[in-house]
């Protein structure tokens, strides 16, 4: 399993849609243009659960003419993570915890990427000696207990040179959490599978799953990410709020439902960043609360994630509700409101 492998017959390119029966051959033209400014892969596993056009698997993946036009408010780096980079690799937000991104290669590729003008099969894949030295910078900042693994895909890493990487993060002693967040356990699970045993690190190390609906978990994914489990890897999801995919309160309970008949604890729901491009899966944050307010009481309370904005410019995430508390009365799951009780002062 060599660095940034997919697996055979994944569709990379608008004829392969076309010919797989996921795009209309009219649109050919202006698929090429995506394709030739964002990168495009299905993998089997996930092209197998497309049963029609515009199904919510395939709104996630199958690109659209729409890409080609970016709205007034949309910004190539929504969350500003190019200004927070001290090394390449490295992107340093917050006191505790950096990023680190070994590669920016995906298993497939998400129409609504708040990375996409930099993922793609035949990026970035650090040099040993960048690795070298974002190793280095993360050796000499002692404040970081945390590193968080994404890209692109990092266990589309080879399990060789994962290894390496976890190894040599483990042997920082201030570094005491290890992350990973990744779409290979729904996008690939043999890949998955092939390389859970790279995970059992001495250190905990916890993997971030992400997927948008309830039809990502098939039996396949479920199994291999049972594996991991077994190896003591604590498992969260994450999942972006998308129009057309899990913007009904039905959606989103099916989806946090898998999640956890999946061993993986929802871990965060986060509002769509605006990459370019992606206006077509916007829901307004109203729209969004209304919808988690809906399932509050309804299902348990393991189900649910924290809702959360990446405050555009690179502010950091936020959450950003529903919440139930107004002056000095609060809202229960049902929306009646009653008297917060102030305690009694005395002495
Ligand atoms: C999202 C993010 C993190 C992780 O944030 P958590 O709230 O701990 O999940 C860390 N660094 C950067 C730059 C991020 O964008
Ligand atoms: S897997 Fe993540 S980084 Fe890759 S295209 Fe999807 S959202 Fe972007």
């Amino acid at each position: 399993m060599p660095d940034g492998s997919l697996p055979a017959h994944t569709l990379r390119d608008a004829a392969a849609l076309i010919a797989a029966g996921l795009a209309a051959p009219q649109d050919r033209a202006l698929l090429d243009q995506v394709g030739e400014r964002y990168a495009v892969a299905i993998p089997p596993a996930l092209a197998a659960l497309i049963t029609h056009p515009g199904d919510p698997i395939a709104r996630q993946f199958v690109p659209h003419p729409d890409e080609l036009a970016t709205a007034p408010h949309e910004r190539a780096d929504p969350i500003g993570d190019d200004a927070l980079s001290p090394v390449p690799g490295i992107v340093h937000r917050y006191a505790d915890r950096a990023l680190l991104k070994p590669l920016l290669i995906c298993p497939v590729y998400c129409r609504f990427c708040f990375r996409r003008e930099h993922v793609g099969p035949d990026g970035g894949l650090l040099t040993d000696a960048q690795l070298a030295t974002a190793l280095d910078w993360l050796r000499t900042h002692e404040a970081i207990t945390e590193v968080i693994l994404t890209g692109g895909d990092p266990l589309l890493l080879s399990p060789r040179r994962l290894a390496a990487i976890l190894d040599a993060l483990g042997a920082i002693p201030h570094i005491q959490t290890l992350r990973i967040h990744s779409r290979v356990p729904v996008a690939d699970p043999a890949r998955m599978r092939a390389i859970a045993p790279v995970l059992e690190t001495e250190k905990p190390l916890w993997l971030v799953v992400h997927a948008n609906h309830a039809t990502e978990f098939t039996p396949d994914a479920r199994a291999a990410l049972r594996e991991v489990n077994r190896l003591g890897v604590p498992l969260l999801g994450q999942s972006v709020l998308l129009r057309g995919v899990n913007d009904t309160p039905d959606a989103l309970e099916a989806l946090f439902r898998a999640m956890l008949a999946t061993r993986i604890k929802p871990y965060y729901l986060h509002q769509l960043d605006p990459a370019p491009g992606t206006a077509r899966f916007h829901v307004p944050i109203a729209e969004g609360r209304a919808i988690l307010a809906s399932l509050r009481g309804r299902v348990t309370g393991l189900a649910w994630p924290t809702y959360v904005l990446d405050i555009p410019g690179g502010h950091g995430k936020v959450p950003i509700g529903p919440d139930y508390l107004d002056a000095d009365t609060v809202r229960d799951p049902a929306g009646r409101s009653h008297a917060l009780a102030a305690p009694t002062v005395t002495g």
